[in-house]
Order: C-alpha cells, then sequence, then structure tokens
C-alpha cells in the first residue's frame, strides 16, 4: 500500500457502479501466461492455478498493482466438459489465489465462467446449465463478491449462464465475446444486452475477440439497444490489447497471426489511454481487458481517469504521467519525448518493412 496513492474500497460491485465509481477490471490471464511457460495453445485450460500457483499469484499481483479494482479467478474453461475430474480443484484453488491478493489492496473477487464447448454440438439446455452449476457451486462457497458470465458466442448460451448464476444471489456481469455484427445467430448487440438484461445480468457488454476501437463500437451498439429497450444496466468493456481492424465477425481467432504471432498489433499504453477515455465518456464505467491486455495497460486506464477517480495506483509511482520520467534523461532529444503531444501524436512504426499493415482473416 501506498498511502495518497491508492483509495481503499469496501462497497460492492453494484454499489460501486451505482455511485458513478470507475471500476477497473484486470486482464489477460492464458494468453499472457501462455507466453509465460505456464499454459498450453490450443485447449487454454487454466491448470497453472495448482501447477504452478505462483505465477497465477504474480500476475494477479501486477493487475492490482496496476490498478486493477476485481481480480477475476482464473477459471476460463475450467469447466467439467474442458477438464474431466481436474475441474474442481482447480476452481477451488483459483478462488483462494483470487481472494489471497485481493485483500492485499482491497479489490473484489470475481468468480468466472465462460461458453462451454458443447453447446454448439447439442444445445441441451438442461446439461449446459448444469456445467455452469458445477463452478458457481465453487464460487458460492468460497464466496466470490460477484460472478462474471464471459466469452460468448452464442446468445442463447450466455442467458443460460445468467439464468444458473443468479441461483447464488450475488450481481451476475455478462460479456459477450462479439463484434458490431453481433452473436453467431445475427442477434445484433443491442438484442444481446436486452437479453441479457431481461435473464438478470446487472452488468452487460463484450470481451475479448476484438480490439479497442471495434469492442467500443459494439459498445455503442448495446447502449443503444437498451435505450431502445427502456432498459437500464451498468456497461462493462474488456477488449483484447491488440488492434483487430482487419477482423471479420469471427474476431481475432480467425486472423492467420492467433495466437503466436499477434506482436505487432500489441496496443501502447497512449492506445489504452485513449480506449479508457472513450469508454468513459460512452458511459461505460467497468472497464478493464481481455487477451493480450497487460498490467501496464491497466495502468494506463487508471492514469487517463486518474483526474475522475482522485487517485494513482501503486504501479503509477514509477510512471511519469505522458512519459514526464524522460525529463531526467542525458540525452535532450530523448528529453525531448517527456510530453504528452509526443505520446499522444506517435505513430509507432512497426519495424517490418516486408510486412502488409493488415491480413486477411482465415474464416
Ligand atoms: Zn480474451
Amino acid at each position: 500500500q501506498v498511502p495518497g496513492l491508492t483509495k481503499r474500497f469496501s462497497q460492492g460491485i453494484l454499489e460501486r457502479l451505482e455511485s458513478g465509481e470507475v471500476v477497473i477490471g484486470d486482464g489477460s490471464f492464458l494468453i499472457t501466461l501462455e507466453k509465460r511457460g505456464y499454459v498450453k495453445a490450443g485447449r487454454w485450460t487454466p491448470e497453472a492455478v495448482v501447477e504452478h500457483p505462483n505465477a497465477v499469484r504474480q500476475l494477479h499481483m501486477e493487475f492490482l498493482r496496476a490498478g486493477s479494482n476485481v481480480m477475476q479467478t482464473f477459471t476460463f474453461s475450467a469447466s467439467e466438459d474442458n477438464m474431466e475430474s481436474k475441474w474442481e480443484d482447480i476452481n477451488a484453488a483459483a478462488c483462494d489465489l483470487a481472494r489471497e491478493v485481493a485483500g492485499k489492496g482491497d479489490a473484489l473477487v470475481a468468480g468466472g465462467i465462460c461458453q462451454t464447448s458443447v453447446y454448439q454440438h447439442h444445445k441441451d439446455e438442461a446439461r449446459i446449465k448444469k456445467i455452469f452449476r458445477l463452478q458457481l457451486e465453487v464460487f458460492a462457497r468460497k464466496n466470490v463478491d460477484f460472478v462474471i458470465a464471459e466469452y460468448f458466442e452464442h446468445a442463447e448460451e450466455a442467458v443460460w449462464a445468467v439464468e444458473v448464476l443468479k441461483e447464488a444471489g450475488k450481481p451476475v456481469a455478462a460479456t459477450m465475446c462479439i463484434g458490431p455484427e453481433g452473436d453467431m445467430h445475427d442477434v445484433t448487440p443491442g438484442e444481446c444486452a436486452v437479453k441479457l438484461v431481461m435473464a438478470g445480468a446487472s452488468i452487460v457488454g463484450v470481451n475479448c475477440r476484438f480490439g479497442p476501437r471495434i469492442s467500443l463500437k459494439t459498445m455503442k451498439l448495446m447502449k443503444e439497444g437498451l435505450q431502445a429497450a427502456g432498459l437500464k444496466a451498468h456497461l462493462m468493456v474488456q477488449s483484447l490489447g491488440f488492434h483487430t481492424p482487419d477482423c471479420g465477425k469471427g474476431g481475432f481467432v480467425d486472423l492467420p497471426e492467433y495466437p503466436f504471432g499477434l506482436e505487432p498489433r500489441v496496443a501502447t499504453r497512449w492506445d489504452i489511454q485513449k480506449y479508457a477515455r472513450e469508454a468513459y465518456d460512452l458511459g461505460v464505467r467497468y472497464i478493464g481487458g481481455c487477451c493480450g491486455f497487460e498490467p501496464y495497460h491497466i495502468r494506463a486506464i487508471a492514469e487517463e481517469l486518474a483526474p475522475e477517480r482522485g487517485f494513482l495506483p501503486p504501479a503509477s509511482e514509477k510512471h511519469g504521467n505522458w512519459g514526464c520520467g524522460l525529463d531526467m534523461h542525458t540525452k535532450p532529444w530523448i528529453r525531448a519525448r517527456a510530453r504528452r503531444e509526443h505520446w499522444e501524436n506517435l505513430l509507432p512504426a512497426s519495424g517490418r518493412p516486408f510486412c502488409p499493415s493488415l491480413s486477411k482473416p482465415d474464416a
């Protein structure tokens, strides 16, 4: 804890949002821990919580230090359909890790579930709801503060997830991994948002699959859909940390660079400041990230919105606003970069003279 830099919270997620506070989410786990050697791409399951708890703990710590107000349990795909008998231990251990770190900064713990691997095959509502319920029972036992249904590409399955999550009596957030074209059955973002709120979600939005710009475009459509239906909900956005202007309906997974060659697309911290500002101006108050969204991106959200929030995260001790730390540099041309105009207007070169700037999605 750094006196003066952090603010201690004691309220739940809905109290915070209802009082107009900005809640900063966390960022990338699977994609980041794959790069660090703890997750295998393909099945993307989080067994690292039991195999390498220190690696998961460290990443939670970095997000907390960067300003995250929510520690999401690392339970993506940790469901019975993906992990057989190991799923229960992994969910329990992920809750303990998230709670341990959250307690060091008074952050909230959110239990997270995602779309199943089986919906696309049989759409068996009872069977799929049972898969969600098993994870929820662990979250309830571990007393998480709220629950998130994330990464759904089918509105119907997302609605089932919300209906199950409501059973625990905790606030429910629901985000879909869709772009402006809507879900896999052409349900528009506005219609998706309405369905999720009608099913009982208090917070709705998008996560993953698309970069900051497209995610905000989708959020705008969700907001308009809710307004047209006369519904009220808190808005949440957790975009990729990668730029995806060339994506089709399926998002970044259809790009030939996914998942091992995405580095040239990484957003800068300045891109993320812009994202945070635009999300805020749109009325989104739960702002975080998904794949590729590193702790320094989370810090960028906290720094951009520091005037509104009135405080900075601990990690800002090591980061001058708009590069001002560079004014200590010995070389005058580098010192000259210690200003907002430089970073705000920079068009970063890729350093790859033979590369195209856009790709063609496979699907
Ligand atoms: Zn993601």
